[in-house]
């Protein structure tokens, strides 16, 4: 099996090329030349299977490149027993008859990222013993927040690689900023930058382009590569959890083989319903893949017209990782659903970032259309919708899966669809202790510390903080620095030794 580029149909490289490189030479994401399919006999037999068993199933399918031995090694690590709180690794729970929540926080930084982030440097460091010699894998990471403690649990210790995490000094929460600087692990390091995301973000490109310190790194046979959601190693490990979910609804007889769900993602970059949709064109019986956003719903009047406009207000909400105007993995989808047309996708990408915008055609629309219903919610909706359901089927959500909800309501209301539903869950609520608090009828008790706000939430709702967020309180800080853009350069070089 092989994989092609969205803006280049003639480009044709191994998943552990994909995987090592990230992204391709011109731009585009790497895509698979076709997509496995499945039979019903192959969902019965997963369906017997535990989590890894699962996993190895599915990535095998995608990995064809890869050895059984190297897909033990790579999915025995990322889920081995002790690493996710639940046994189950990505358990469901009943929210109500017919409707259950896919919870993918249970892993070390209590969000969805550790689902994929858990098993990506053993991807990656397997990929790049097979194409670039064993070099050392350079990880730089630019966050706002999640992604980057993600990466540094992920990759923490992992034999031939080195993190190296920048955030915003003044753009991150407190509890996120803790997150980090207590991080363990011998091979990693986090520095905080004067400036914004975008700062961080700018300079750290800048970094990985630079052709006279990628020339430092080769002397010392090192190479930088990138943890971030646009690479293949990131995207397949999700379509994992959602072959899971609908094994475990099989298990719990609520549905029998071939029946078809509905699957609910609160979206932001696209990648998560994008595995969804993976999931579906392999031969998962799926209705309909519903796309949840916050007030920035680029993403429903995509759904709903075909027309993508980033030219628009941006909104701070109470959902942050979902605050997002540029859904990337989005250009995979237009790959597929335009026939694997890479000029059509390099026109819009082009279009996109020239004007601000693209439109796709009608054809490509209509296949859209037949997966994909879109929907979105304000603050106000989804804090209203954490405190309904914790009083309704006493269930506690963070504000992520809160406009999940709202948005499935929504669409029940508008079609009566009654089809079995699997509603994605992206993070812990104790991660969004204010707006939860504030959900759930106890604003007066926001404040500063975020520990003390979590001790509230969970004497008020009779739920466990989750072990690694309280763990935090106890650790020390071990990264305090503070630089310039300018020194960030600096500050790469210094953390991997040389010169
Ligand atoms: C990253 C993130 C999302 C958005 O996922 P995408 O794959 O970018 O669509 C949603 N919820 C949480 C908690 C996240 O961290």
């Amino acid at each position: 099996m092989f994989y092609t580029s969205t803006r280049d149909k003639s480009v044709k490289v191994t998943a552990a090329e994909a995987i090592t490189n990230g992204i391709s030479a011109e731009g585009g994401l790497f895509v698979p030349c076709e997509i496995p399919q499945v039979s019903k006999d192959f969902i019965i037999n997963l369906a017997k299977l535990d989590y890894i068993g699962r996993a190895k199933e599915v990535l095998s399918l995608y990995l064809t490149d890869f050895t059984e031995e190297e897909i033990d090694y790579c999915v025995n690590g990322a889920y081995k027993a002790g690493k996710f709180s639940s046994e189950a690794v990505a358990p469901l729970s009943e929210l109500k008859e017919g409707v259950d929540i896919l919870e993918l926080w249970h892993g070390p930084t209590c969000a969805f990222k550790d689902m994929a982030l858990q098993l990506l440097p053993y991807l990656l460091t397997t990929s790049a013993k097979k194409t670039a010699d064993g070099k050392q894998i350079v990880i730089l990471v630019a966050t706002s927040g999640d992604t980057g403690k993600a990466a540094l649990e992920g990759f923490k210790d992992v034999p031939s690689t080195n993190v190296l995490v920048f955030y915003p000094n003044d753009g991150v929460s407190a509890m996120q900023k803790l997150q980090m600087c207590t991080q363990e692990g011998g091979n990693v390091r986090v520095c905080a930058i004067k400036g914004n995301f975008d700062d961080a973000q700018t300079s750290v490109k800048q970094i990985f382009t630079s052709d006279e310190i990628k020339a430092k790194l080769a002397q010392n046979n090192m190479m930088f590569s990138s943890a971030n959601s646009i690479n293949w190693g990131r995207l397949v490990p999700q379509i994992v959890y959602y072959f899971s979910a609908y094994c475990d609804l099989l298990n719990q007889n609520k549905i029998t083989c071939g029946d078809k769900i509905n699957i609910v993602v609160p979206t932001g970059n696209f990648g998560n319903i994008l595995a969804a949709y993976y999931a579906k064109e392999m031969g998962l019986p799926v209705r309909k893949l519903i796309c949840a956003s916050n007030a920035n719903n680029v993403l429903t009047e995509f759904l709903g017209s075909g027309f993508y406009n980033k030219e628009r207000d941006f909104y701070t909400t109470v959902s942050p990782s979902m605050d997002i105007l540029v859904s990337s993995n989005l250009e995979r989808l237009l790959f597929h659903v335009s026939g694997d047309d890479d000029e059509f996708v390099k026109d819009c990408m082009e279009g996109l970032s020239e004007d601000g915008h693209y439109t796709v055609d009608k054809s490509a629309f209509e296949r859209i259309r037949g997966c994909f219903e879109g929907g979105y919610c304000d603050d106000e909706a989804t804090k209203r919708t954490i405190g309904n359901i914790y009083k309704k089927y006493n269930y506690l959500c963070d504000t992520h899966t809160a406009v999940a909800v709202t948005v499935y309501f929504d669409y029940i209301e508008r079609t009566g669809d009654d089809t079995p539903t699997v509603i994605a869950s992206t993070a812990s609520p104790f991660k969004f202790s204010p707006a939860v608090l504030e959900a759930v009828g106890n604003a007066s008790l926001i404040g500063d510390d975020g520990f003390k706000m979590m001790d509230s939430l969970s004497e008020i709702t009779s739920c466990e903080i989750p072990a690694p967020l309280a763990a935090i309180k106890s650790k020390p800080v071990r990264f305090n620095q503070v630089v310039d853009r300018e020194e960030m350069s600096k500050v790469v070089l210094d953390m991997l030794g040389i010169e």
